[in-house]
């Protein structure tokens, strides 16, 4: 016996809440249910490596929804459960308790996993990453007895737990593998910024590190060893190095894919009735001139679930959001629109040292994306001047005297 349901959610995170809430609101009738591994209901992931982590914001306020929502709304939910595999032509998933569900369609909605480092002592006590609230929660309870930290990884996580933990006192170590933070999401201009931002305060922050191993004491970790010979005492150790798409049952059900499942503008798989939104989605971007890309934002995880709602409720539409990212480190509030990786050119808008600029991004004289801090103008208008696709000239949009807006 087998339990049937018309829409089956993997994962309990910000797509799979939202793909549940856009159903019935857009007046999806049929049964839902809702899988996931955590013990907790849907909540907002962001605040873990800031609000949370720094202790001034309670769990209770990081709940996407209204506990009683999920009854409200007739939406089923399995809690503390892993969907183990996908028979994609039986239309079941199989769960790690032995159980058996049937779909009529199945959203997958897995995130992903934070990437282990892979030398001697990465499961050591002290050694954390941060990803849900069971890390940052276990990571807490040793922060009273935590004077030094080492954070792998300058990753926007890695920088604002450094950002947290140094207000809270701590003495901040960051060893990053490439030559500057943010590498992977930001241009040149922005990245120094921040590493200026983290000296200043006293984040111990170097590049081209390689790390060899956890040192040991006693069970616990008592420092990280760099390949160079470096030894960097803590108590406590960091790793924010990305994270791994949560897609082996899909993959294994013989679904296309690889860095994450793939999916089309509708956030369809390979897999007959299987759709994926979020982090694990590989998807064609428009916004990235078509290249295939996995986003890792709360505005792709909420559009790209809002797009499955719709098709599965009858309402078919495509994904072509453009990209948005936020990031708090100290007072400084980085708000990100477009996609900047593939730029040609880039142009700095306002004084950095004023702690209010923007860096605007041109590719073939085009916008393609504004990074803006504590420039909420730059970054709601500059959305406007993504979105019109036309060509600006880059000395007039640097002068920050003249509006965005007005160069439309
Ligand atoms: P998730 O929200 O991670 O949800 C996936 C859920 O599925 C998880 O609960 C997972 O445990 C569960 N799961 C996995 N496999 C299975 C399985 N087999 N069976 C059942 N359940 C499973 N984005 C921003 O835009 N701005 C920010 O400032 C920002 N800050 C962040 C800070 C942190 C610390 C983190 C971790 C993320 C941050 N993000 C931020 C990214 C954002 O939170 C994610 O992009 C978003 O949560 C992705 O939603 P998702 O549904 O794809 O995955």
């Amino acid at each position: 016996m087998s339990d049937r349901y018309d829409v089956v959610i993997v994962g309990a995170g910000q797509g799979g809440a939202q793909t549940a809430a856009v159903l019935r609101q857009q007046e999806h009738g049929g049964t839902i249910l809702m899988i996931g591994d955590e013990p907790d209901l849907p909540y907002d992931r962001p605040p873990l490596s800031k609000e949370y982590l720094a202790g001034e914001k309670p769990f209770e306020k990081m709940l996407l929804r209204p506990p009683s929502f999920w009854a409200d709304k007739k939406i089923d939910l399995r809690l503390g459960r892993r969907a183990t595999s996908v028979d994609a032509e039986a239309h079941r998933v199989v769960l790690d308790d032995g159980a058996i569900v049937s779909y009529g369609a199945l959203v997958w909605a897995t995130g992903g996993a934070p990437r282990k480092i892979v030398c001697t002592g990465h499961d050591l006590r002290g050694v954390h990453t941060v990803r849900s609230r069971g890390d940052v929660d276990r990571l807490r309870c040793e922060l009273a007895t935590t004077s030094r930290v080492v954070v792998i990884g300058a990753g926007y996580i890695g920088l604002e737990a450094a950002a947290v933990l140094s207000k809270l006192g701590k003495h901040v170590t960051v060893r990053e593998a490439m030559d500057r933070v943010l590498s992977r999401v930001a241009g040149e201009d922005l990245s120094r910024f921040y590493e200026r931002e983290h000296r200043a305060r006293g984040v111990d922050l170097r590049f081209g590190a390689r790390v060899a191993c956890i040192e040991e004491n006693a069970g616990a970790a008592s420092g990280v060893r760099l390949e160079d010979g470096e030894i960097l005492a803590a108590e406590m150790v960091i790793v924010g190095i990305g994270i791994t798409p949560a897609v082996e049952p899909l993959l294994a059900a013989g679904a296309y894919g690889g860095d994450g499942v793939l999916v089309d503008l509708q956030g369809k798989t390979s897999l007959p009735d299987v759709y994926a939104v979020g982090d694990c989605a590989a998807h064609a971007n428009v916004h990235a001139h078509g290249a295939v890309v996995r986003l890792e934002s709360i505005q792709n995880a909420n559009d790209q679930a809002t797009v499955v709602a719709k098709v599965l409720a009858g309402k078919p539409t495509a994904y072509d959001a453009v990209p948005t990212f936020w990031s708090n480190q100290w007072e400084l509030r980085l708000q990100t629109v477009g996609l900047s990786k593939g730029h040609d050119a880039a142009v700095v808008r306002g004084k950095p040292e004023d702690r209010r600029f923007s860096v605007v991004y041109f590719r073939e004289g085009k916008i393609v994306a504004l990074d803006c801090v504590n420039a909420m103008k730059d970054y709601v208008q500059g959305k406007a001047l993504i979105a019109s696709g036309r060509a600006f000239d880059p000395s007039a949009v640097a002068r920050a005297d003249v509006e965005l807006k007005s160069l439309l």
